[in-house]
């Protein structure tokens, strides 16, 4: 068996091409404001994506650069602006942010309406009760969730494992799943003998961000692998998941780069229209 790679791109375009429509549409002009902390090289590399993104749909996107130094107050302070600011229908804040910086100080900042990365309580409380597609969901579980439908296989009923409990991608990954009725295990760096819980996935879904993690005798023969993972072995980006054989083993495969990744910035576009719709509804 050879596994069919998930397109992560195309799709991701499809998603893009069709956001681009709606905008078009649209008389405002939809702002997003990105707010960047310090030198992070892969941070500045993320911000400036999702520049290109916004611009390639129609969306003006504004980028609030600081130095590492700044103060938590002047971030505050930036937020509370951006909040009433008319123009600005999504704010997000790339993490990680400094250490003297509180991420969650931070995040609670942002007005819930504006939250496009669905970091805030309210927004994941929302989400934890009734995940709604209408409203603003997490961009990267709200990928998985689409790649996932876009092999046709039906998730209800499915054993579906994520190695990965982060509050960004592995927890609200598994509460999607388990809206669509998959019954849902979270493994974690504490599972003891992870093997014997992944061996058991329909749907496998690793957000970890460890190289090669994943290996063929780990995954169930028909399974859907999505990895999540970015990790940088030399010049080369890979996943969790060791691709080249775990695919003689899966039906279906995302690849790393050009899976998970082109769908978690096709879904922060869908996540800033949605802002926009419901503060003009
Ligand atoms: P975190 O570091 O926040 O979480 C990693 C998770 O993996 C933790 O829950 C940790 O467990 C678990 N873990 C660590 N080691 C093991 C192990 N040996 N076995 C099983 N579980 C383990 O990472 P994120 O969730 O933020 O990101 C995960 C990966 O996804 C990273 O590579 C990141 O770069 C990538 N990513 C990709 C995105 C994309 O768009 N493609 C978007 C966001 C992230 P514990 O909780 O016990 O510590």
């Amino acid at each position: 068996m050879t596994a069919r790679t998930i397109d992560g791109k195309t799709i991701a375009k499809e998603v893009r091409s069709k956001i681009k429509k709606e905008v078009h549409k649209i008389k405002d002009k939809i702002g997003l404001a990105v707010i960047l902390v310090g030198d992070n090289p892969a941070s500045k590399l993320y911000v400036n994506m999702k520049q290109k993104a916004c611009k390639e749909v129609g969306m003006d996107s504004y980028k609030y650069e600081f130095q590492k130094n700044i103060s938590e107050e002047e971030v505050l302070s930036i937020i509370k602006t951006l909040n009433k600011d008319k123009k600005i229908h999504g704010i997000l804040v790339q993490l990680p942010v400094p250490d003297h910086i509180d991420e969650k100080k931070i995040i609670h900042a942002i007005n819930p309406d504006k939250d496009v990365d669905c970091f805030h309580t309210e927004n994941v409380g929302e989400m934890f009760i009734e995940p709604d597609y209408e409203k603003i969901l997490p961009a990267t579980p709200k990928g998985v969730i689409k790649l996932i439908e876009s092999t046709g296989i039906d998730i209800k009923g499915k054993n579906a494992v994520v190695v990965g409990r982060s509050n960004i991608v592995g927890k609200p990954v598994g509460m999607l799943l388990l809206q669509k009725h998959a019954t849902v295990t979270y493994c974690h760096s504490r599972t003891k003998n992870l093997k014997e819980h992944t061996k058991y996935a329909d749907i496998l879904i690793a957000a970890v961000g460890r190289h090669e993690l994943i290996k063929a005798d780990m995954v169930k023969k028909g399974a859907v692998v999505i990895d999540v993972g970015i990790n940088k072995v030399g010049a080369k980006v890979v996943g969790d998941v060791d691709f080249n054989k775990v695919k003689k083993v899966a039906a279906y495969i995302t690849p790393v780069p050009f899976g998970v990744g082109p769908m978690t910035i096709a879904m922060l576009l869908e996540n800033t229209l949605i802002a926009y719709k419901r503060q003009n509804s």
